[in-house]
């Protein structure tokens, strides 16, 4: 995908209440307004990058691109779970992502069960695969550092 990697930021907003958390994968979801930006060739599916809260440290994340079913459908929405373990929820704080590779498609599951394993295999492979020098690199890239403003950008 030529629009990776892509750097994207915005305020953590309330989800659908589909009780990631519940099953140990909270994702911090961003407002429309981030995702209407996604450029054309970020197709739905499950992607792999560095995130990081407010001005707090850099994490490997994953990341979930799917078709927001409260639209109809018609728009994207953005899902991070970051790789961390935070001890309280940062609603109304501001998230900072690089997406940097895809992983997989979206697709159903036949149960919950294959769903949290299919996740967990997700996380395991983005690990792996942040560990690569070239997208270690990233996780110390300027974007980082930088100020967090709410103002959207990811050019
Ligand atoms: P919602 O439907 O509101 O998105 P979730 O069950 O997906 O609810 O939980 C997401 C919230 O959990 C995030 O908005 C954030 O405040 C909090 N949170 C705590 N730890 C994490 C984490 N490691 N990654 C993402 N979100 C986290
Ligand atoms: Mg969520």
């Amino acid at each position: 995908m030529k629009s990776l990697p892509y750097f994207s930021r915005g305020e953590v907003v309330r989800g659908f209440g589909r009780g990631s958390k519940e099953l140990g994968i909270p994702t911090a979801n961003f407002p429309d307004s981030v995702v209407e930006h996604l450029p054309a060739d970020i197709s739905t599916g499950i992607y792999y990058g560095w995130a990081c809260v407010g001005n707090g440290d850099v994490h490997k994340m994953v990341m979930s691109i799917g078709w927001n079913p409260y639209y109809k459908n018609t728009k994207k929405s953005m899902e991070t779970h970051v790789i961390h373990t935070y001890k309280e929820d940062f609603y109304g704080e501001i998230l900072s992502v690089v997406m940097v590779g895809y992983i997989r498609p979206e697709r159903g599951f036949d149960s919950l069960d294959a769903l949290i394993t299919a996740i967990h295999g997700d996380i395991e492979e983005a690990k792996r695969r942040l560990d690569l020098p070239e997208h270690r690199k990233l996780q110390e890239d300027n974007f980082f550092k930088m100020s967090p403003s709410p103002i959207m950008n990811g050019h």
